[in-house]
């Protein structure tokens, strides 16, 4: 595995490569980042990870520190798997030019996330637009999981008519259900069991939705999940996904998306 630390030298070894399959990470691998790289490996020999923990993206700095970080695992993971490329950027080479084109952040970056967290697709998009700007991969790999932005990033490759083709990866759960995430490696053994009792008491939710109106029975639902041992709901939403707008009651088009606290943890869902 060739890793580079900046730009300079990846642009020498990549600038040829027409078929460069591009994964972004904020590193602590798990399953679900492998995931991605596995469908990458399928198409292309060109694989590219990134890992790089965006400050810009974090609305507090105490967030921000308190971001897994385990390189040295990383690295072992991804030579073992016998990745072609990694690219750990400076703060630098990402910030230190004026990108082509500006950020577009589309009316559905106001809901879910967008709301209880300002400013985090801004910097999400910001630097998505740098990374494909320097890296001008022929292919991305983003998982559903982040379902928000995965939509924003393509509306945005979209309104710049940018020439990448973005593969969406469905999400891959904890044996209990959780949505594998680089912050569960934060939670204590209960707290796992708490995410697992959350991802199935919205599954049986999304089964009574015909006849349960979101809107009406918001609270009622939200308390329930506060009895499982959540500490905080920031959102439980029922949005169309091909409409983006939020709807009352689901239908074959809906998902259901949350974002919950449990104890400093800030978890996040759609199902
Ligand atoms: P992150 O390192 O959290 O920024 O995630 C990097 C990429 O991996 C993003 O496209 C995520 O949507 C994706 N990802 C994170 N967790 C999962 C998961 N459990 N299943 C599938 N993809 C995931």
């Amino acid at each position: 595995m060739k890793i580079f630390k900046n730009k300079s030298n990846l642009l020498k070894e990549i600038s040829k490569i027409k078929d460069l399959a591009f994964v972004p990470t904020m590193g602590s691998i798990h399953k679900g980042h492998l995931s991605l790289i596995n469908k990458a490996k399928k198409v292309s020999k060109n694989v590219l990870i990134s890992i790089y923990i965006n400050p810009k993206q974090f609305n507090s700095n105490s967030d921000f520190k308190k971001y897994p970080r385990n390189l040295n695992k990383d690295i072992s993971i991804l030579k073992k798997i016998k990745i072609k490329y990694l690219y750990l950027p400076t703060y630098d080479d990402i910030y230190s030019f004026s990108p082509k084109y500006s950020v577009h952040l589309d009316k559905f970056t106001n809901k879910l996330c967008g709301k209880s967290r300002p400013g985090h697709f801004k910097g999400v998009l910001n630097v998505v637009n740098r990374f494909i700007e320097i890296i001008k991969p022929r292919l991305i790999f983003l998982g559903s999981k982040d379902f928000q932005q995965l939509t924003l990033i393509r509306l945005h490759v979209k309104k710049h008519k940018i020439q990448t083709r973005i593969t969406v990866c469905p999400t891959i759960r904890e044996k209990n259900g959780a949505a594998i995430s680089s912050r569960n490696e934060k939670l204590k053994k209960n707290q796992v069991g708490i995410a697992g009792k959350v991802y199935k008491y919205l599954k049986s939710l999304k089964k009574k939705t015909d006849s349960i109106n979101l809107k009406k029975k918001q609270l009622k639902i939200i308390n329930e999940i506060m009895l499982l041992g959540v500490k905080k709901v920031d959102y439980l939403e029922y949005i169309n996904i091909k409409t983006l707008k939020s709807v009352s009651k689901i239908n074959k088009n809906c998902k259901i998306f949350i974002a919950y606290h449990l104890g400093k943890i800030r978890l996040i869902d759609n199902l």
